[in-house]
Parts: C-alpha cells; sequence; structure tokens
C-alpha cells in the first residue's frame, strides 16, 4: 500500500458508518471509524486515514470556517470557537523582493487559540465526545496544549498537556494554564513527551490528541481547501506552491490529503496539484535529511535545537504520510537557520503580520529556495505562517527595537528623539 494522488477508489468496505472509515496507509486494513478508540492499525501499527464514501468537490462548500467544509469531514459538525476562515495577504513588497509572480500569506495565527491546531481540534474534540472518553491528552511545544486546553474546557471535558521543560514559549503556557488544563512538564524533549502521553493512551489513560490521531488531519486539510478558494477567487488558478514549516508533518500530511480528496473527485486536475515544500530548522530537519537522501524512512534526531520551538522536533510522527506529499507533488524541503528564520519573522512584520519563529520558517525557506533557482520567478506561491507573534512575546521583543527609556515631560522626549 502506498499513497498516491491517482490511486484507484476502493469501494467502501463494511465497516463504513456515515459514509466514512478508517484505513491503515500501510497493510489496508479497515475500520469502523467511531465504535472504539483507535489511533494507529491494530494488524500492523501503520498510520491510519479516514475515508469517504463520497468525495468533496468546489461546489459542496457553504458558511464559513472549518466546518464550511463539513462534506469533506467525518462529522457534520463539531466543538467550534470560530476557527478557520483565516486571511490570505497580498504583501507586494515581499513579493517584489523574493522575486515571484505572486506571493501570499495564509495567516494562521489569526485563529482563535493563535495557531492552525484549532482546525484540528474542532473535529478532534468533537470526535473524542462522539466515542464518549472523558480525558483528552497531548505532548505539545505549545500550540497544541493551548487548543486542547480551549476546546476541551469548551466541550467540558478534562485535558491533560504535556511539555518539553523550559522549551514552550510563554504566551502558549498561559493559554493552556488559563483554559484549565493541567500541565506536566517533563524533563525532556517534546518526542520524549509524546513517547509518554502515548503509553498513557494506549493504557486507557486518557485520549490522545496530537496529530498521530487521524480525526485532526482532517480538520487541517481546510487549510489547503481555503486556500485553493482563495486563490481561485484571486487569480482565477490554483497556486503553484505552498510553503509551509515542518515539525510533526500533520499539515503537510493534511493538505496533501487535502489535494488527493479533490482530484480523486475531479475538482482538481492532477497536474495543477501545488507543489508542497516543507521547511524546518536547521537544527531540527530530520525530514529534509530524508527528501534530500531520497529515503524512504526519517530517521529520529535524538537532539534538537532551535528558537522555532513549535518545530523542534526529532521525530516527526507523519513522515510516512507526509514524506509521499512532498515528492508526488513534484515539491521539496528545506531547512533555515535561526537567523534566516529571526529576518523572515522581521520581514513579515514589517508588512503588518505578526508571526512566531516557527510560522517565519516558510518565508525564510522561499527565499532560500528561490535563491538557489529551485524555486522560478514565475511561479505563484503561498506562505503558511502557522502562529501569532504574541505566542512567543520573548522571540518577537529579541527581534525587535528596544524600547527607550525618557524623561516624564515632552521637552525631554524631543530632545531625545532629535538625538
Ligand atoms: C504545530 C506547529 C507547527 C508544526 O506543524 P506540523 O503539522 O506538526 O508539521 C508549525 N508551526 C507552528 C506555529 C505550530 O504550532
Ligand atoms: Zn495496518
Amino acid at each position: 500500500m502506498s499513497l498516491s494522488l491517482s490511486a484507484e477508489r476502493r469501494e467502501p468496505p463494511a465497516e463504513a458508518a456515515d459514509g466514512a472509515w478508517l484505513e491503515c496507509i500501510e497493510c489496508g486494513d479497515t475500520f469502523a471509524p467511531f465504535d472504539a478508540v483507535r489511533y494507529t492499525c491494530d494488524d500492523c501499527d501503520g498510520l491510519l486515514e479516514v475515508r469517504y464514501t463520497d468525495l468533496p468537490s468546489f461546489d459542496d462548500f457553504s458558511g464559513d470556517g472549518v466546518w464550511r467544509y463539513n462534506t469533506a469531514l467525518p462529522l457534520e459538525s463539531g466543538v467550534t470557537i470560530q476557527e478557520g476562515s483565516t486571511p490570505l495577504y497580498r504583501v507586494p513588497r515581499l513579493e517584489e523582493d523574493v522575486g515571484v509572480e505572486a506571493l501570499r500569506i495564509k495567516h494562521e495565527g489569526m485563529n482563535p487559540t493563535g495557531s492552525f491546531k484549532d482546525r484540528g481540534m474542532t473535529v478532534g474534540v468533537a470526535v473524542a465526545r462522539e466515542l464518549g472518553v472523558d480525558r483528552l491528552a497531548c505532548a505539545s511545544t505549545g500550540n497544541t496544549s493551548a487548543a486542547l486546553a480551549a476546546y476541551g474546557s469548551r466541550a467540558g471535558m478534562q485535558t491533560l498537556v504535556l511539555l518539553p521543560a523550559g522549551k514552550v514559549a510563554a504566551g502558549k503556557v498561559a493559554q493552556a494554564s488559563l483554559h484549565g488544563a493541567r500541565i506536566l512538564e517533563v524533563d525532556g524533549n517534546f518526542d520524549a513527551c509524546l513517547d509518554i502521553v502515548q503509553d498513557l493512551a494506549a493504557r486507557g489513560e486518557a485520549y490522545l490528541l496530537n496529530s498521530l490521531n487521524p480525526f485532526r488531519l482532517e480538520g487541517q486539510k481546510t487549510i489547503g481547501l481555503e486556500i485553493l478558494e482563495a486563490c481561485l477567487d484571486d487569480y482565477d488558478a490554483v497556486p503553484d506552491r505552498i510553503v509551509l514549516p515542518v515539525g510533526n508533518a500533520g499539515n503537510t500530511a493534511a493538505l496533501y490529503k487535502a489535494f488527493r480528496e479533490l482530484v480523486q473527485s475531479g475538482a482538481l486536475a492532477l497536474e495543477d496539484v501545488p507543489k508542497l515544500t516543507g521547511v524546518q530548522a536547521e537544527g531540527a530537519a530530520p525530514m529534509v535529511e530524508a527528501v534530500e537522501n531520497d529515503a524512504d524512512e526519517v530517521r529520529r534526531w535524538d537532539e534538537v535545537e532551535t528558537r522555532a520551538t513549535a518545530i523542534r522536533i526529532g521525530n516527526p510522527v507523519n513522515a510516512p504520510k507526509a514524506l509521499p506529499g512532498i515528492r508526488e507533488t513534484g515539491g521539496t524541503a528545506v531547512s533555515v537557520t535561526d537567523e534566516e528564520i529571526t529576518d523572515a519573522q522581521r520581514d513579515l512584520a514589517g508588512e503588518g503580520i505578526g508571526v512566531e519563529p516557527a510560522s517565519a520558517a516558510s518565508l525564510a525557506g522561499l527565499r532560500k529556495l528561490r535563491a538557489e533557482g529551485v524555486v522560478e520567478s514565475d511561479e505563484r506561491v503561498v506562505c503558511l505562517t502557522t502562529g501569532h507573534l504574541l505566542k512567543d512575546p520573548d522571540a518577537a521583543a529579541a527581534a525587535g527595537n528596544d524600547p527607550e527609556p525618557v524623561p516624564a515631560e515632552t521637552e525631554g522626549v524631543l530632545e531625545h528623539l532629535q538625538r
């Protein structure tokens, strides 16, 4: 079994319920979607995907936000705080400066808790409710915990989050805390947190809402659907390329799945599928390594470091879903330095778009690939910015201008300004 944009559609299996089922991407085994808690394949432990009896086309969509796309989702409605419908900004100066035909910024920091994780949680927490579980849990570099805490509290459910001690930006911890999550600070990195929370979930202690959970990726597909609809409105074509930061590669997998379903429904031509282009920080770049070596598997990095804490991940769990997406769309993966990330964060801020460091990796990666000639000047590109500036106030303050002390009277202020 392998994922492919042009794969034959299979007949719905006996386990299909309400038009959806779960299917193992490795061995093809199928499971009923809501009969039991299950994150991976019972037989081979492979990753699961939600599959549908009917696939969406653009005419099916109506309304706003993530649930505009409910015909492409496993439920008709979810636990919502009005997520999705985020802006796609034009940035003419950056477009000119980077040197591409068209550049747009899809700012996922404009979601209710300030990151795209809300799109996954509105679906994932609704499925948890459907399954009748009472405690939700995740490991997180920060944003997943903020989103889980908010959506969990909205649904009236308990939430437990495991964070790598000292490696989560202040805004994110504050959110998880105020929204009432129990926060466990683990003396280890994100990958260690995920190992533990997977063990807890396997022992029935909590329902896992990391992006290993296939339902979360369904919600995140809507980023791709929104981008395509907005570009069709804007310049009457889908973009040639989408550039995005990569941590666990959930978004890469989700966008690929959105495109696959549109190709299979006939709504998107195979040759029009945007090239998925992943960006990682140099200090945490196992996906880039796999793409560069044309490897089938990603090697786990035990030591990872970057200022972009949201993508400080050494073992991207969704790699088996994301690598085929990067390859088959003709995309690539590239790593950037922390300095390049901070420069890109300032560039975006200069256009009025405030993002956290990981988000700016997309623009930094685009610049690098454009300079190398991998991205061509006639391309129409969308960069995904995944989280809001206020998530990481320390990084923003360090990248920006320093406050200047002045006396508390106008003459003194004028004198200072003239200096
Ligand atoms: C979670 C997150 C990422 C990484 O996304 P993946 O889907 O795990 O690759 C990137 N940026 C921000 C701000 C995030 O919160
Ligand atoms: Zn399997």
